[in-house]
């Protein structure tokens, strides 16, 4: 995927899901979805899942797809570092999101850029993506999760962020946190669940013209993904839910008697697709 491509993609229509997988009845869901839908997705892997996928095959398996007329792109999540990117480039991902959001300012500038030049160099279809302001928690279940004022994307320093590295698309911490959490306590306050900060995604999107990115939108409401997107939100993250899913249909499914896997996988693909497609239609349509 090219900038140019990506463009007239969004153009088309509202803002587009990313979701995670590391089996590949979580991919077969994907594809089950697209067929029906027609509207474009994101699977991505982290590092563990494409570790534990391999790296090879999971590219492959996109390709594939693609050439049957798919239209599903693959994002390497959360490089932690620049080999893990250089790695992702190489294997002509669609995306890669190098984070260097728990790094100092500077170094994050600089990790990224060097990530973006290498890009430069290698492969031309591969879109950088990066992440200024801290996301906290972890795609799994959690207890109660802190949100701290100085976590969240400072909308100059964003600018700068992508003025100097020249990331293709950006992740922006707004009060979204990964996971589900059990309660998050923003300024000291305890509520129940992550609350957006669609001013301060405006104003991000005002200074940076680069598509934003929405992490950890697993948990919200209907109402809060319609109003990231109309503040300025291209694509939003979803893991921790279809992880979920993927669990529970998975132990409701193993207390039947068949001992044979495509039988017993079947009701989990049906469940994440069904899943897919009514986030895809919410982004997309609206
Ligand atoms: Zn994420």
């Amino acid at each position: 995927m090219n900038k140019e491509e990506l463009n007239n993609l969004l153009k088309k229509g509202r803002a587009l899901l990313h979701y995670n997988v590391s089996t590949f009845e979580q991919f077969k869901a994907g594809i089950e979805a697209v067929k029906e839908t027609k509207i474009p997705l994101i699977i991505g892997v982290s590092e563990g899942e494409r570790n534990y996928f391999g790296i090879n095959y999971i590219e492959d398996l996109i390709d594939e797809a693609k050439e049957q007329g798919i239209k599903v792109f693959l994002n390497a999540d959360h490089c932690k570092s620049i080999n893990s990117a250089k790695e992702a480039i190489d294997y002509k991902f669609d995306f890669v999101l190098f984070d260097g959001s728990e790094l100092n300012l500077q170094e994050n500038i600089l990790r990224t850029k060097k990530v973006v030049e290498y890009r430069n160099k290698k492969n031309k279809n591969t879109l950088i993506e990066g992440e200024i302001g801290y996301l906290t928690g972890h795609s799994d279940i959690e207890g109660i999760i802190e949100l701290k004022e100085e976590y969240f994307t400072d909308p100059e320093i964003a600018e700068e962020f992508v003025k100097k590295t020249k990331v293709d698309l950006l992740a922006i911490s707004v009060g979204n946190v990964h996971g589900i959490p059990k309660g998050v306590k923003i300024k000291g306050k305890l509520v129940e669940k992550p609350k957006l900060d669609f001013k301060r995604i405006k104003e991000i999107k005002e200074k940076v013209k680069v598509p934003l990115v929405l992490h950890g939108g697993s948990g919200l409401n209907k109402k809060d993904y319609l109003k990231a997107i109309e503040n300025g939100i291209s694509i939003i993250h979803i893991n921790t839910e279809f992880r979920n899913i993927w669990k529970k249909e998975l132990e409701k499914s193993l207390k039947k008697e068949s001992i044979v896997p495509y039988k017993i996988l079947n009701p989990v693909v049906k469940k994440i697709t069904k899943k897919i497609i009514f986030y895809q239609k919410l982004f997309w349509l609206g």
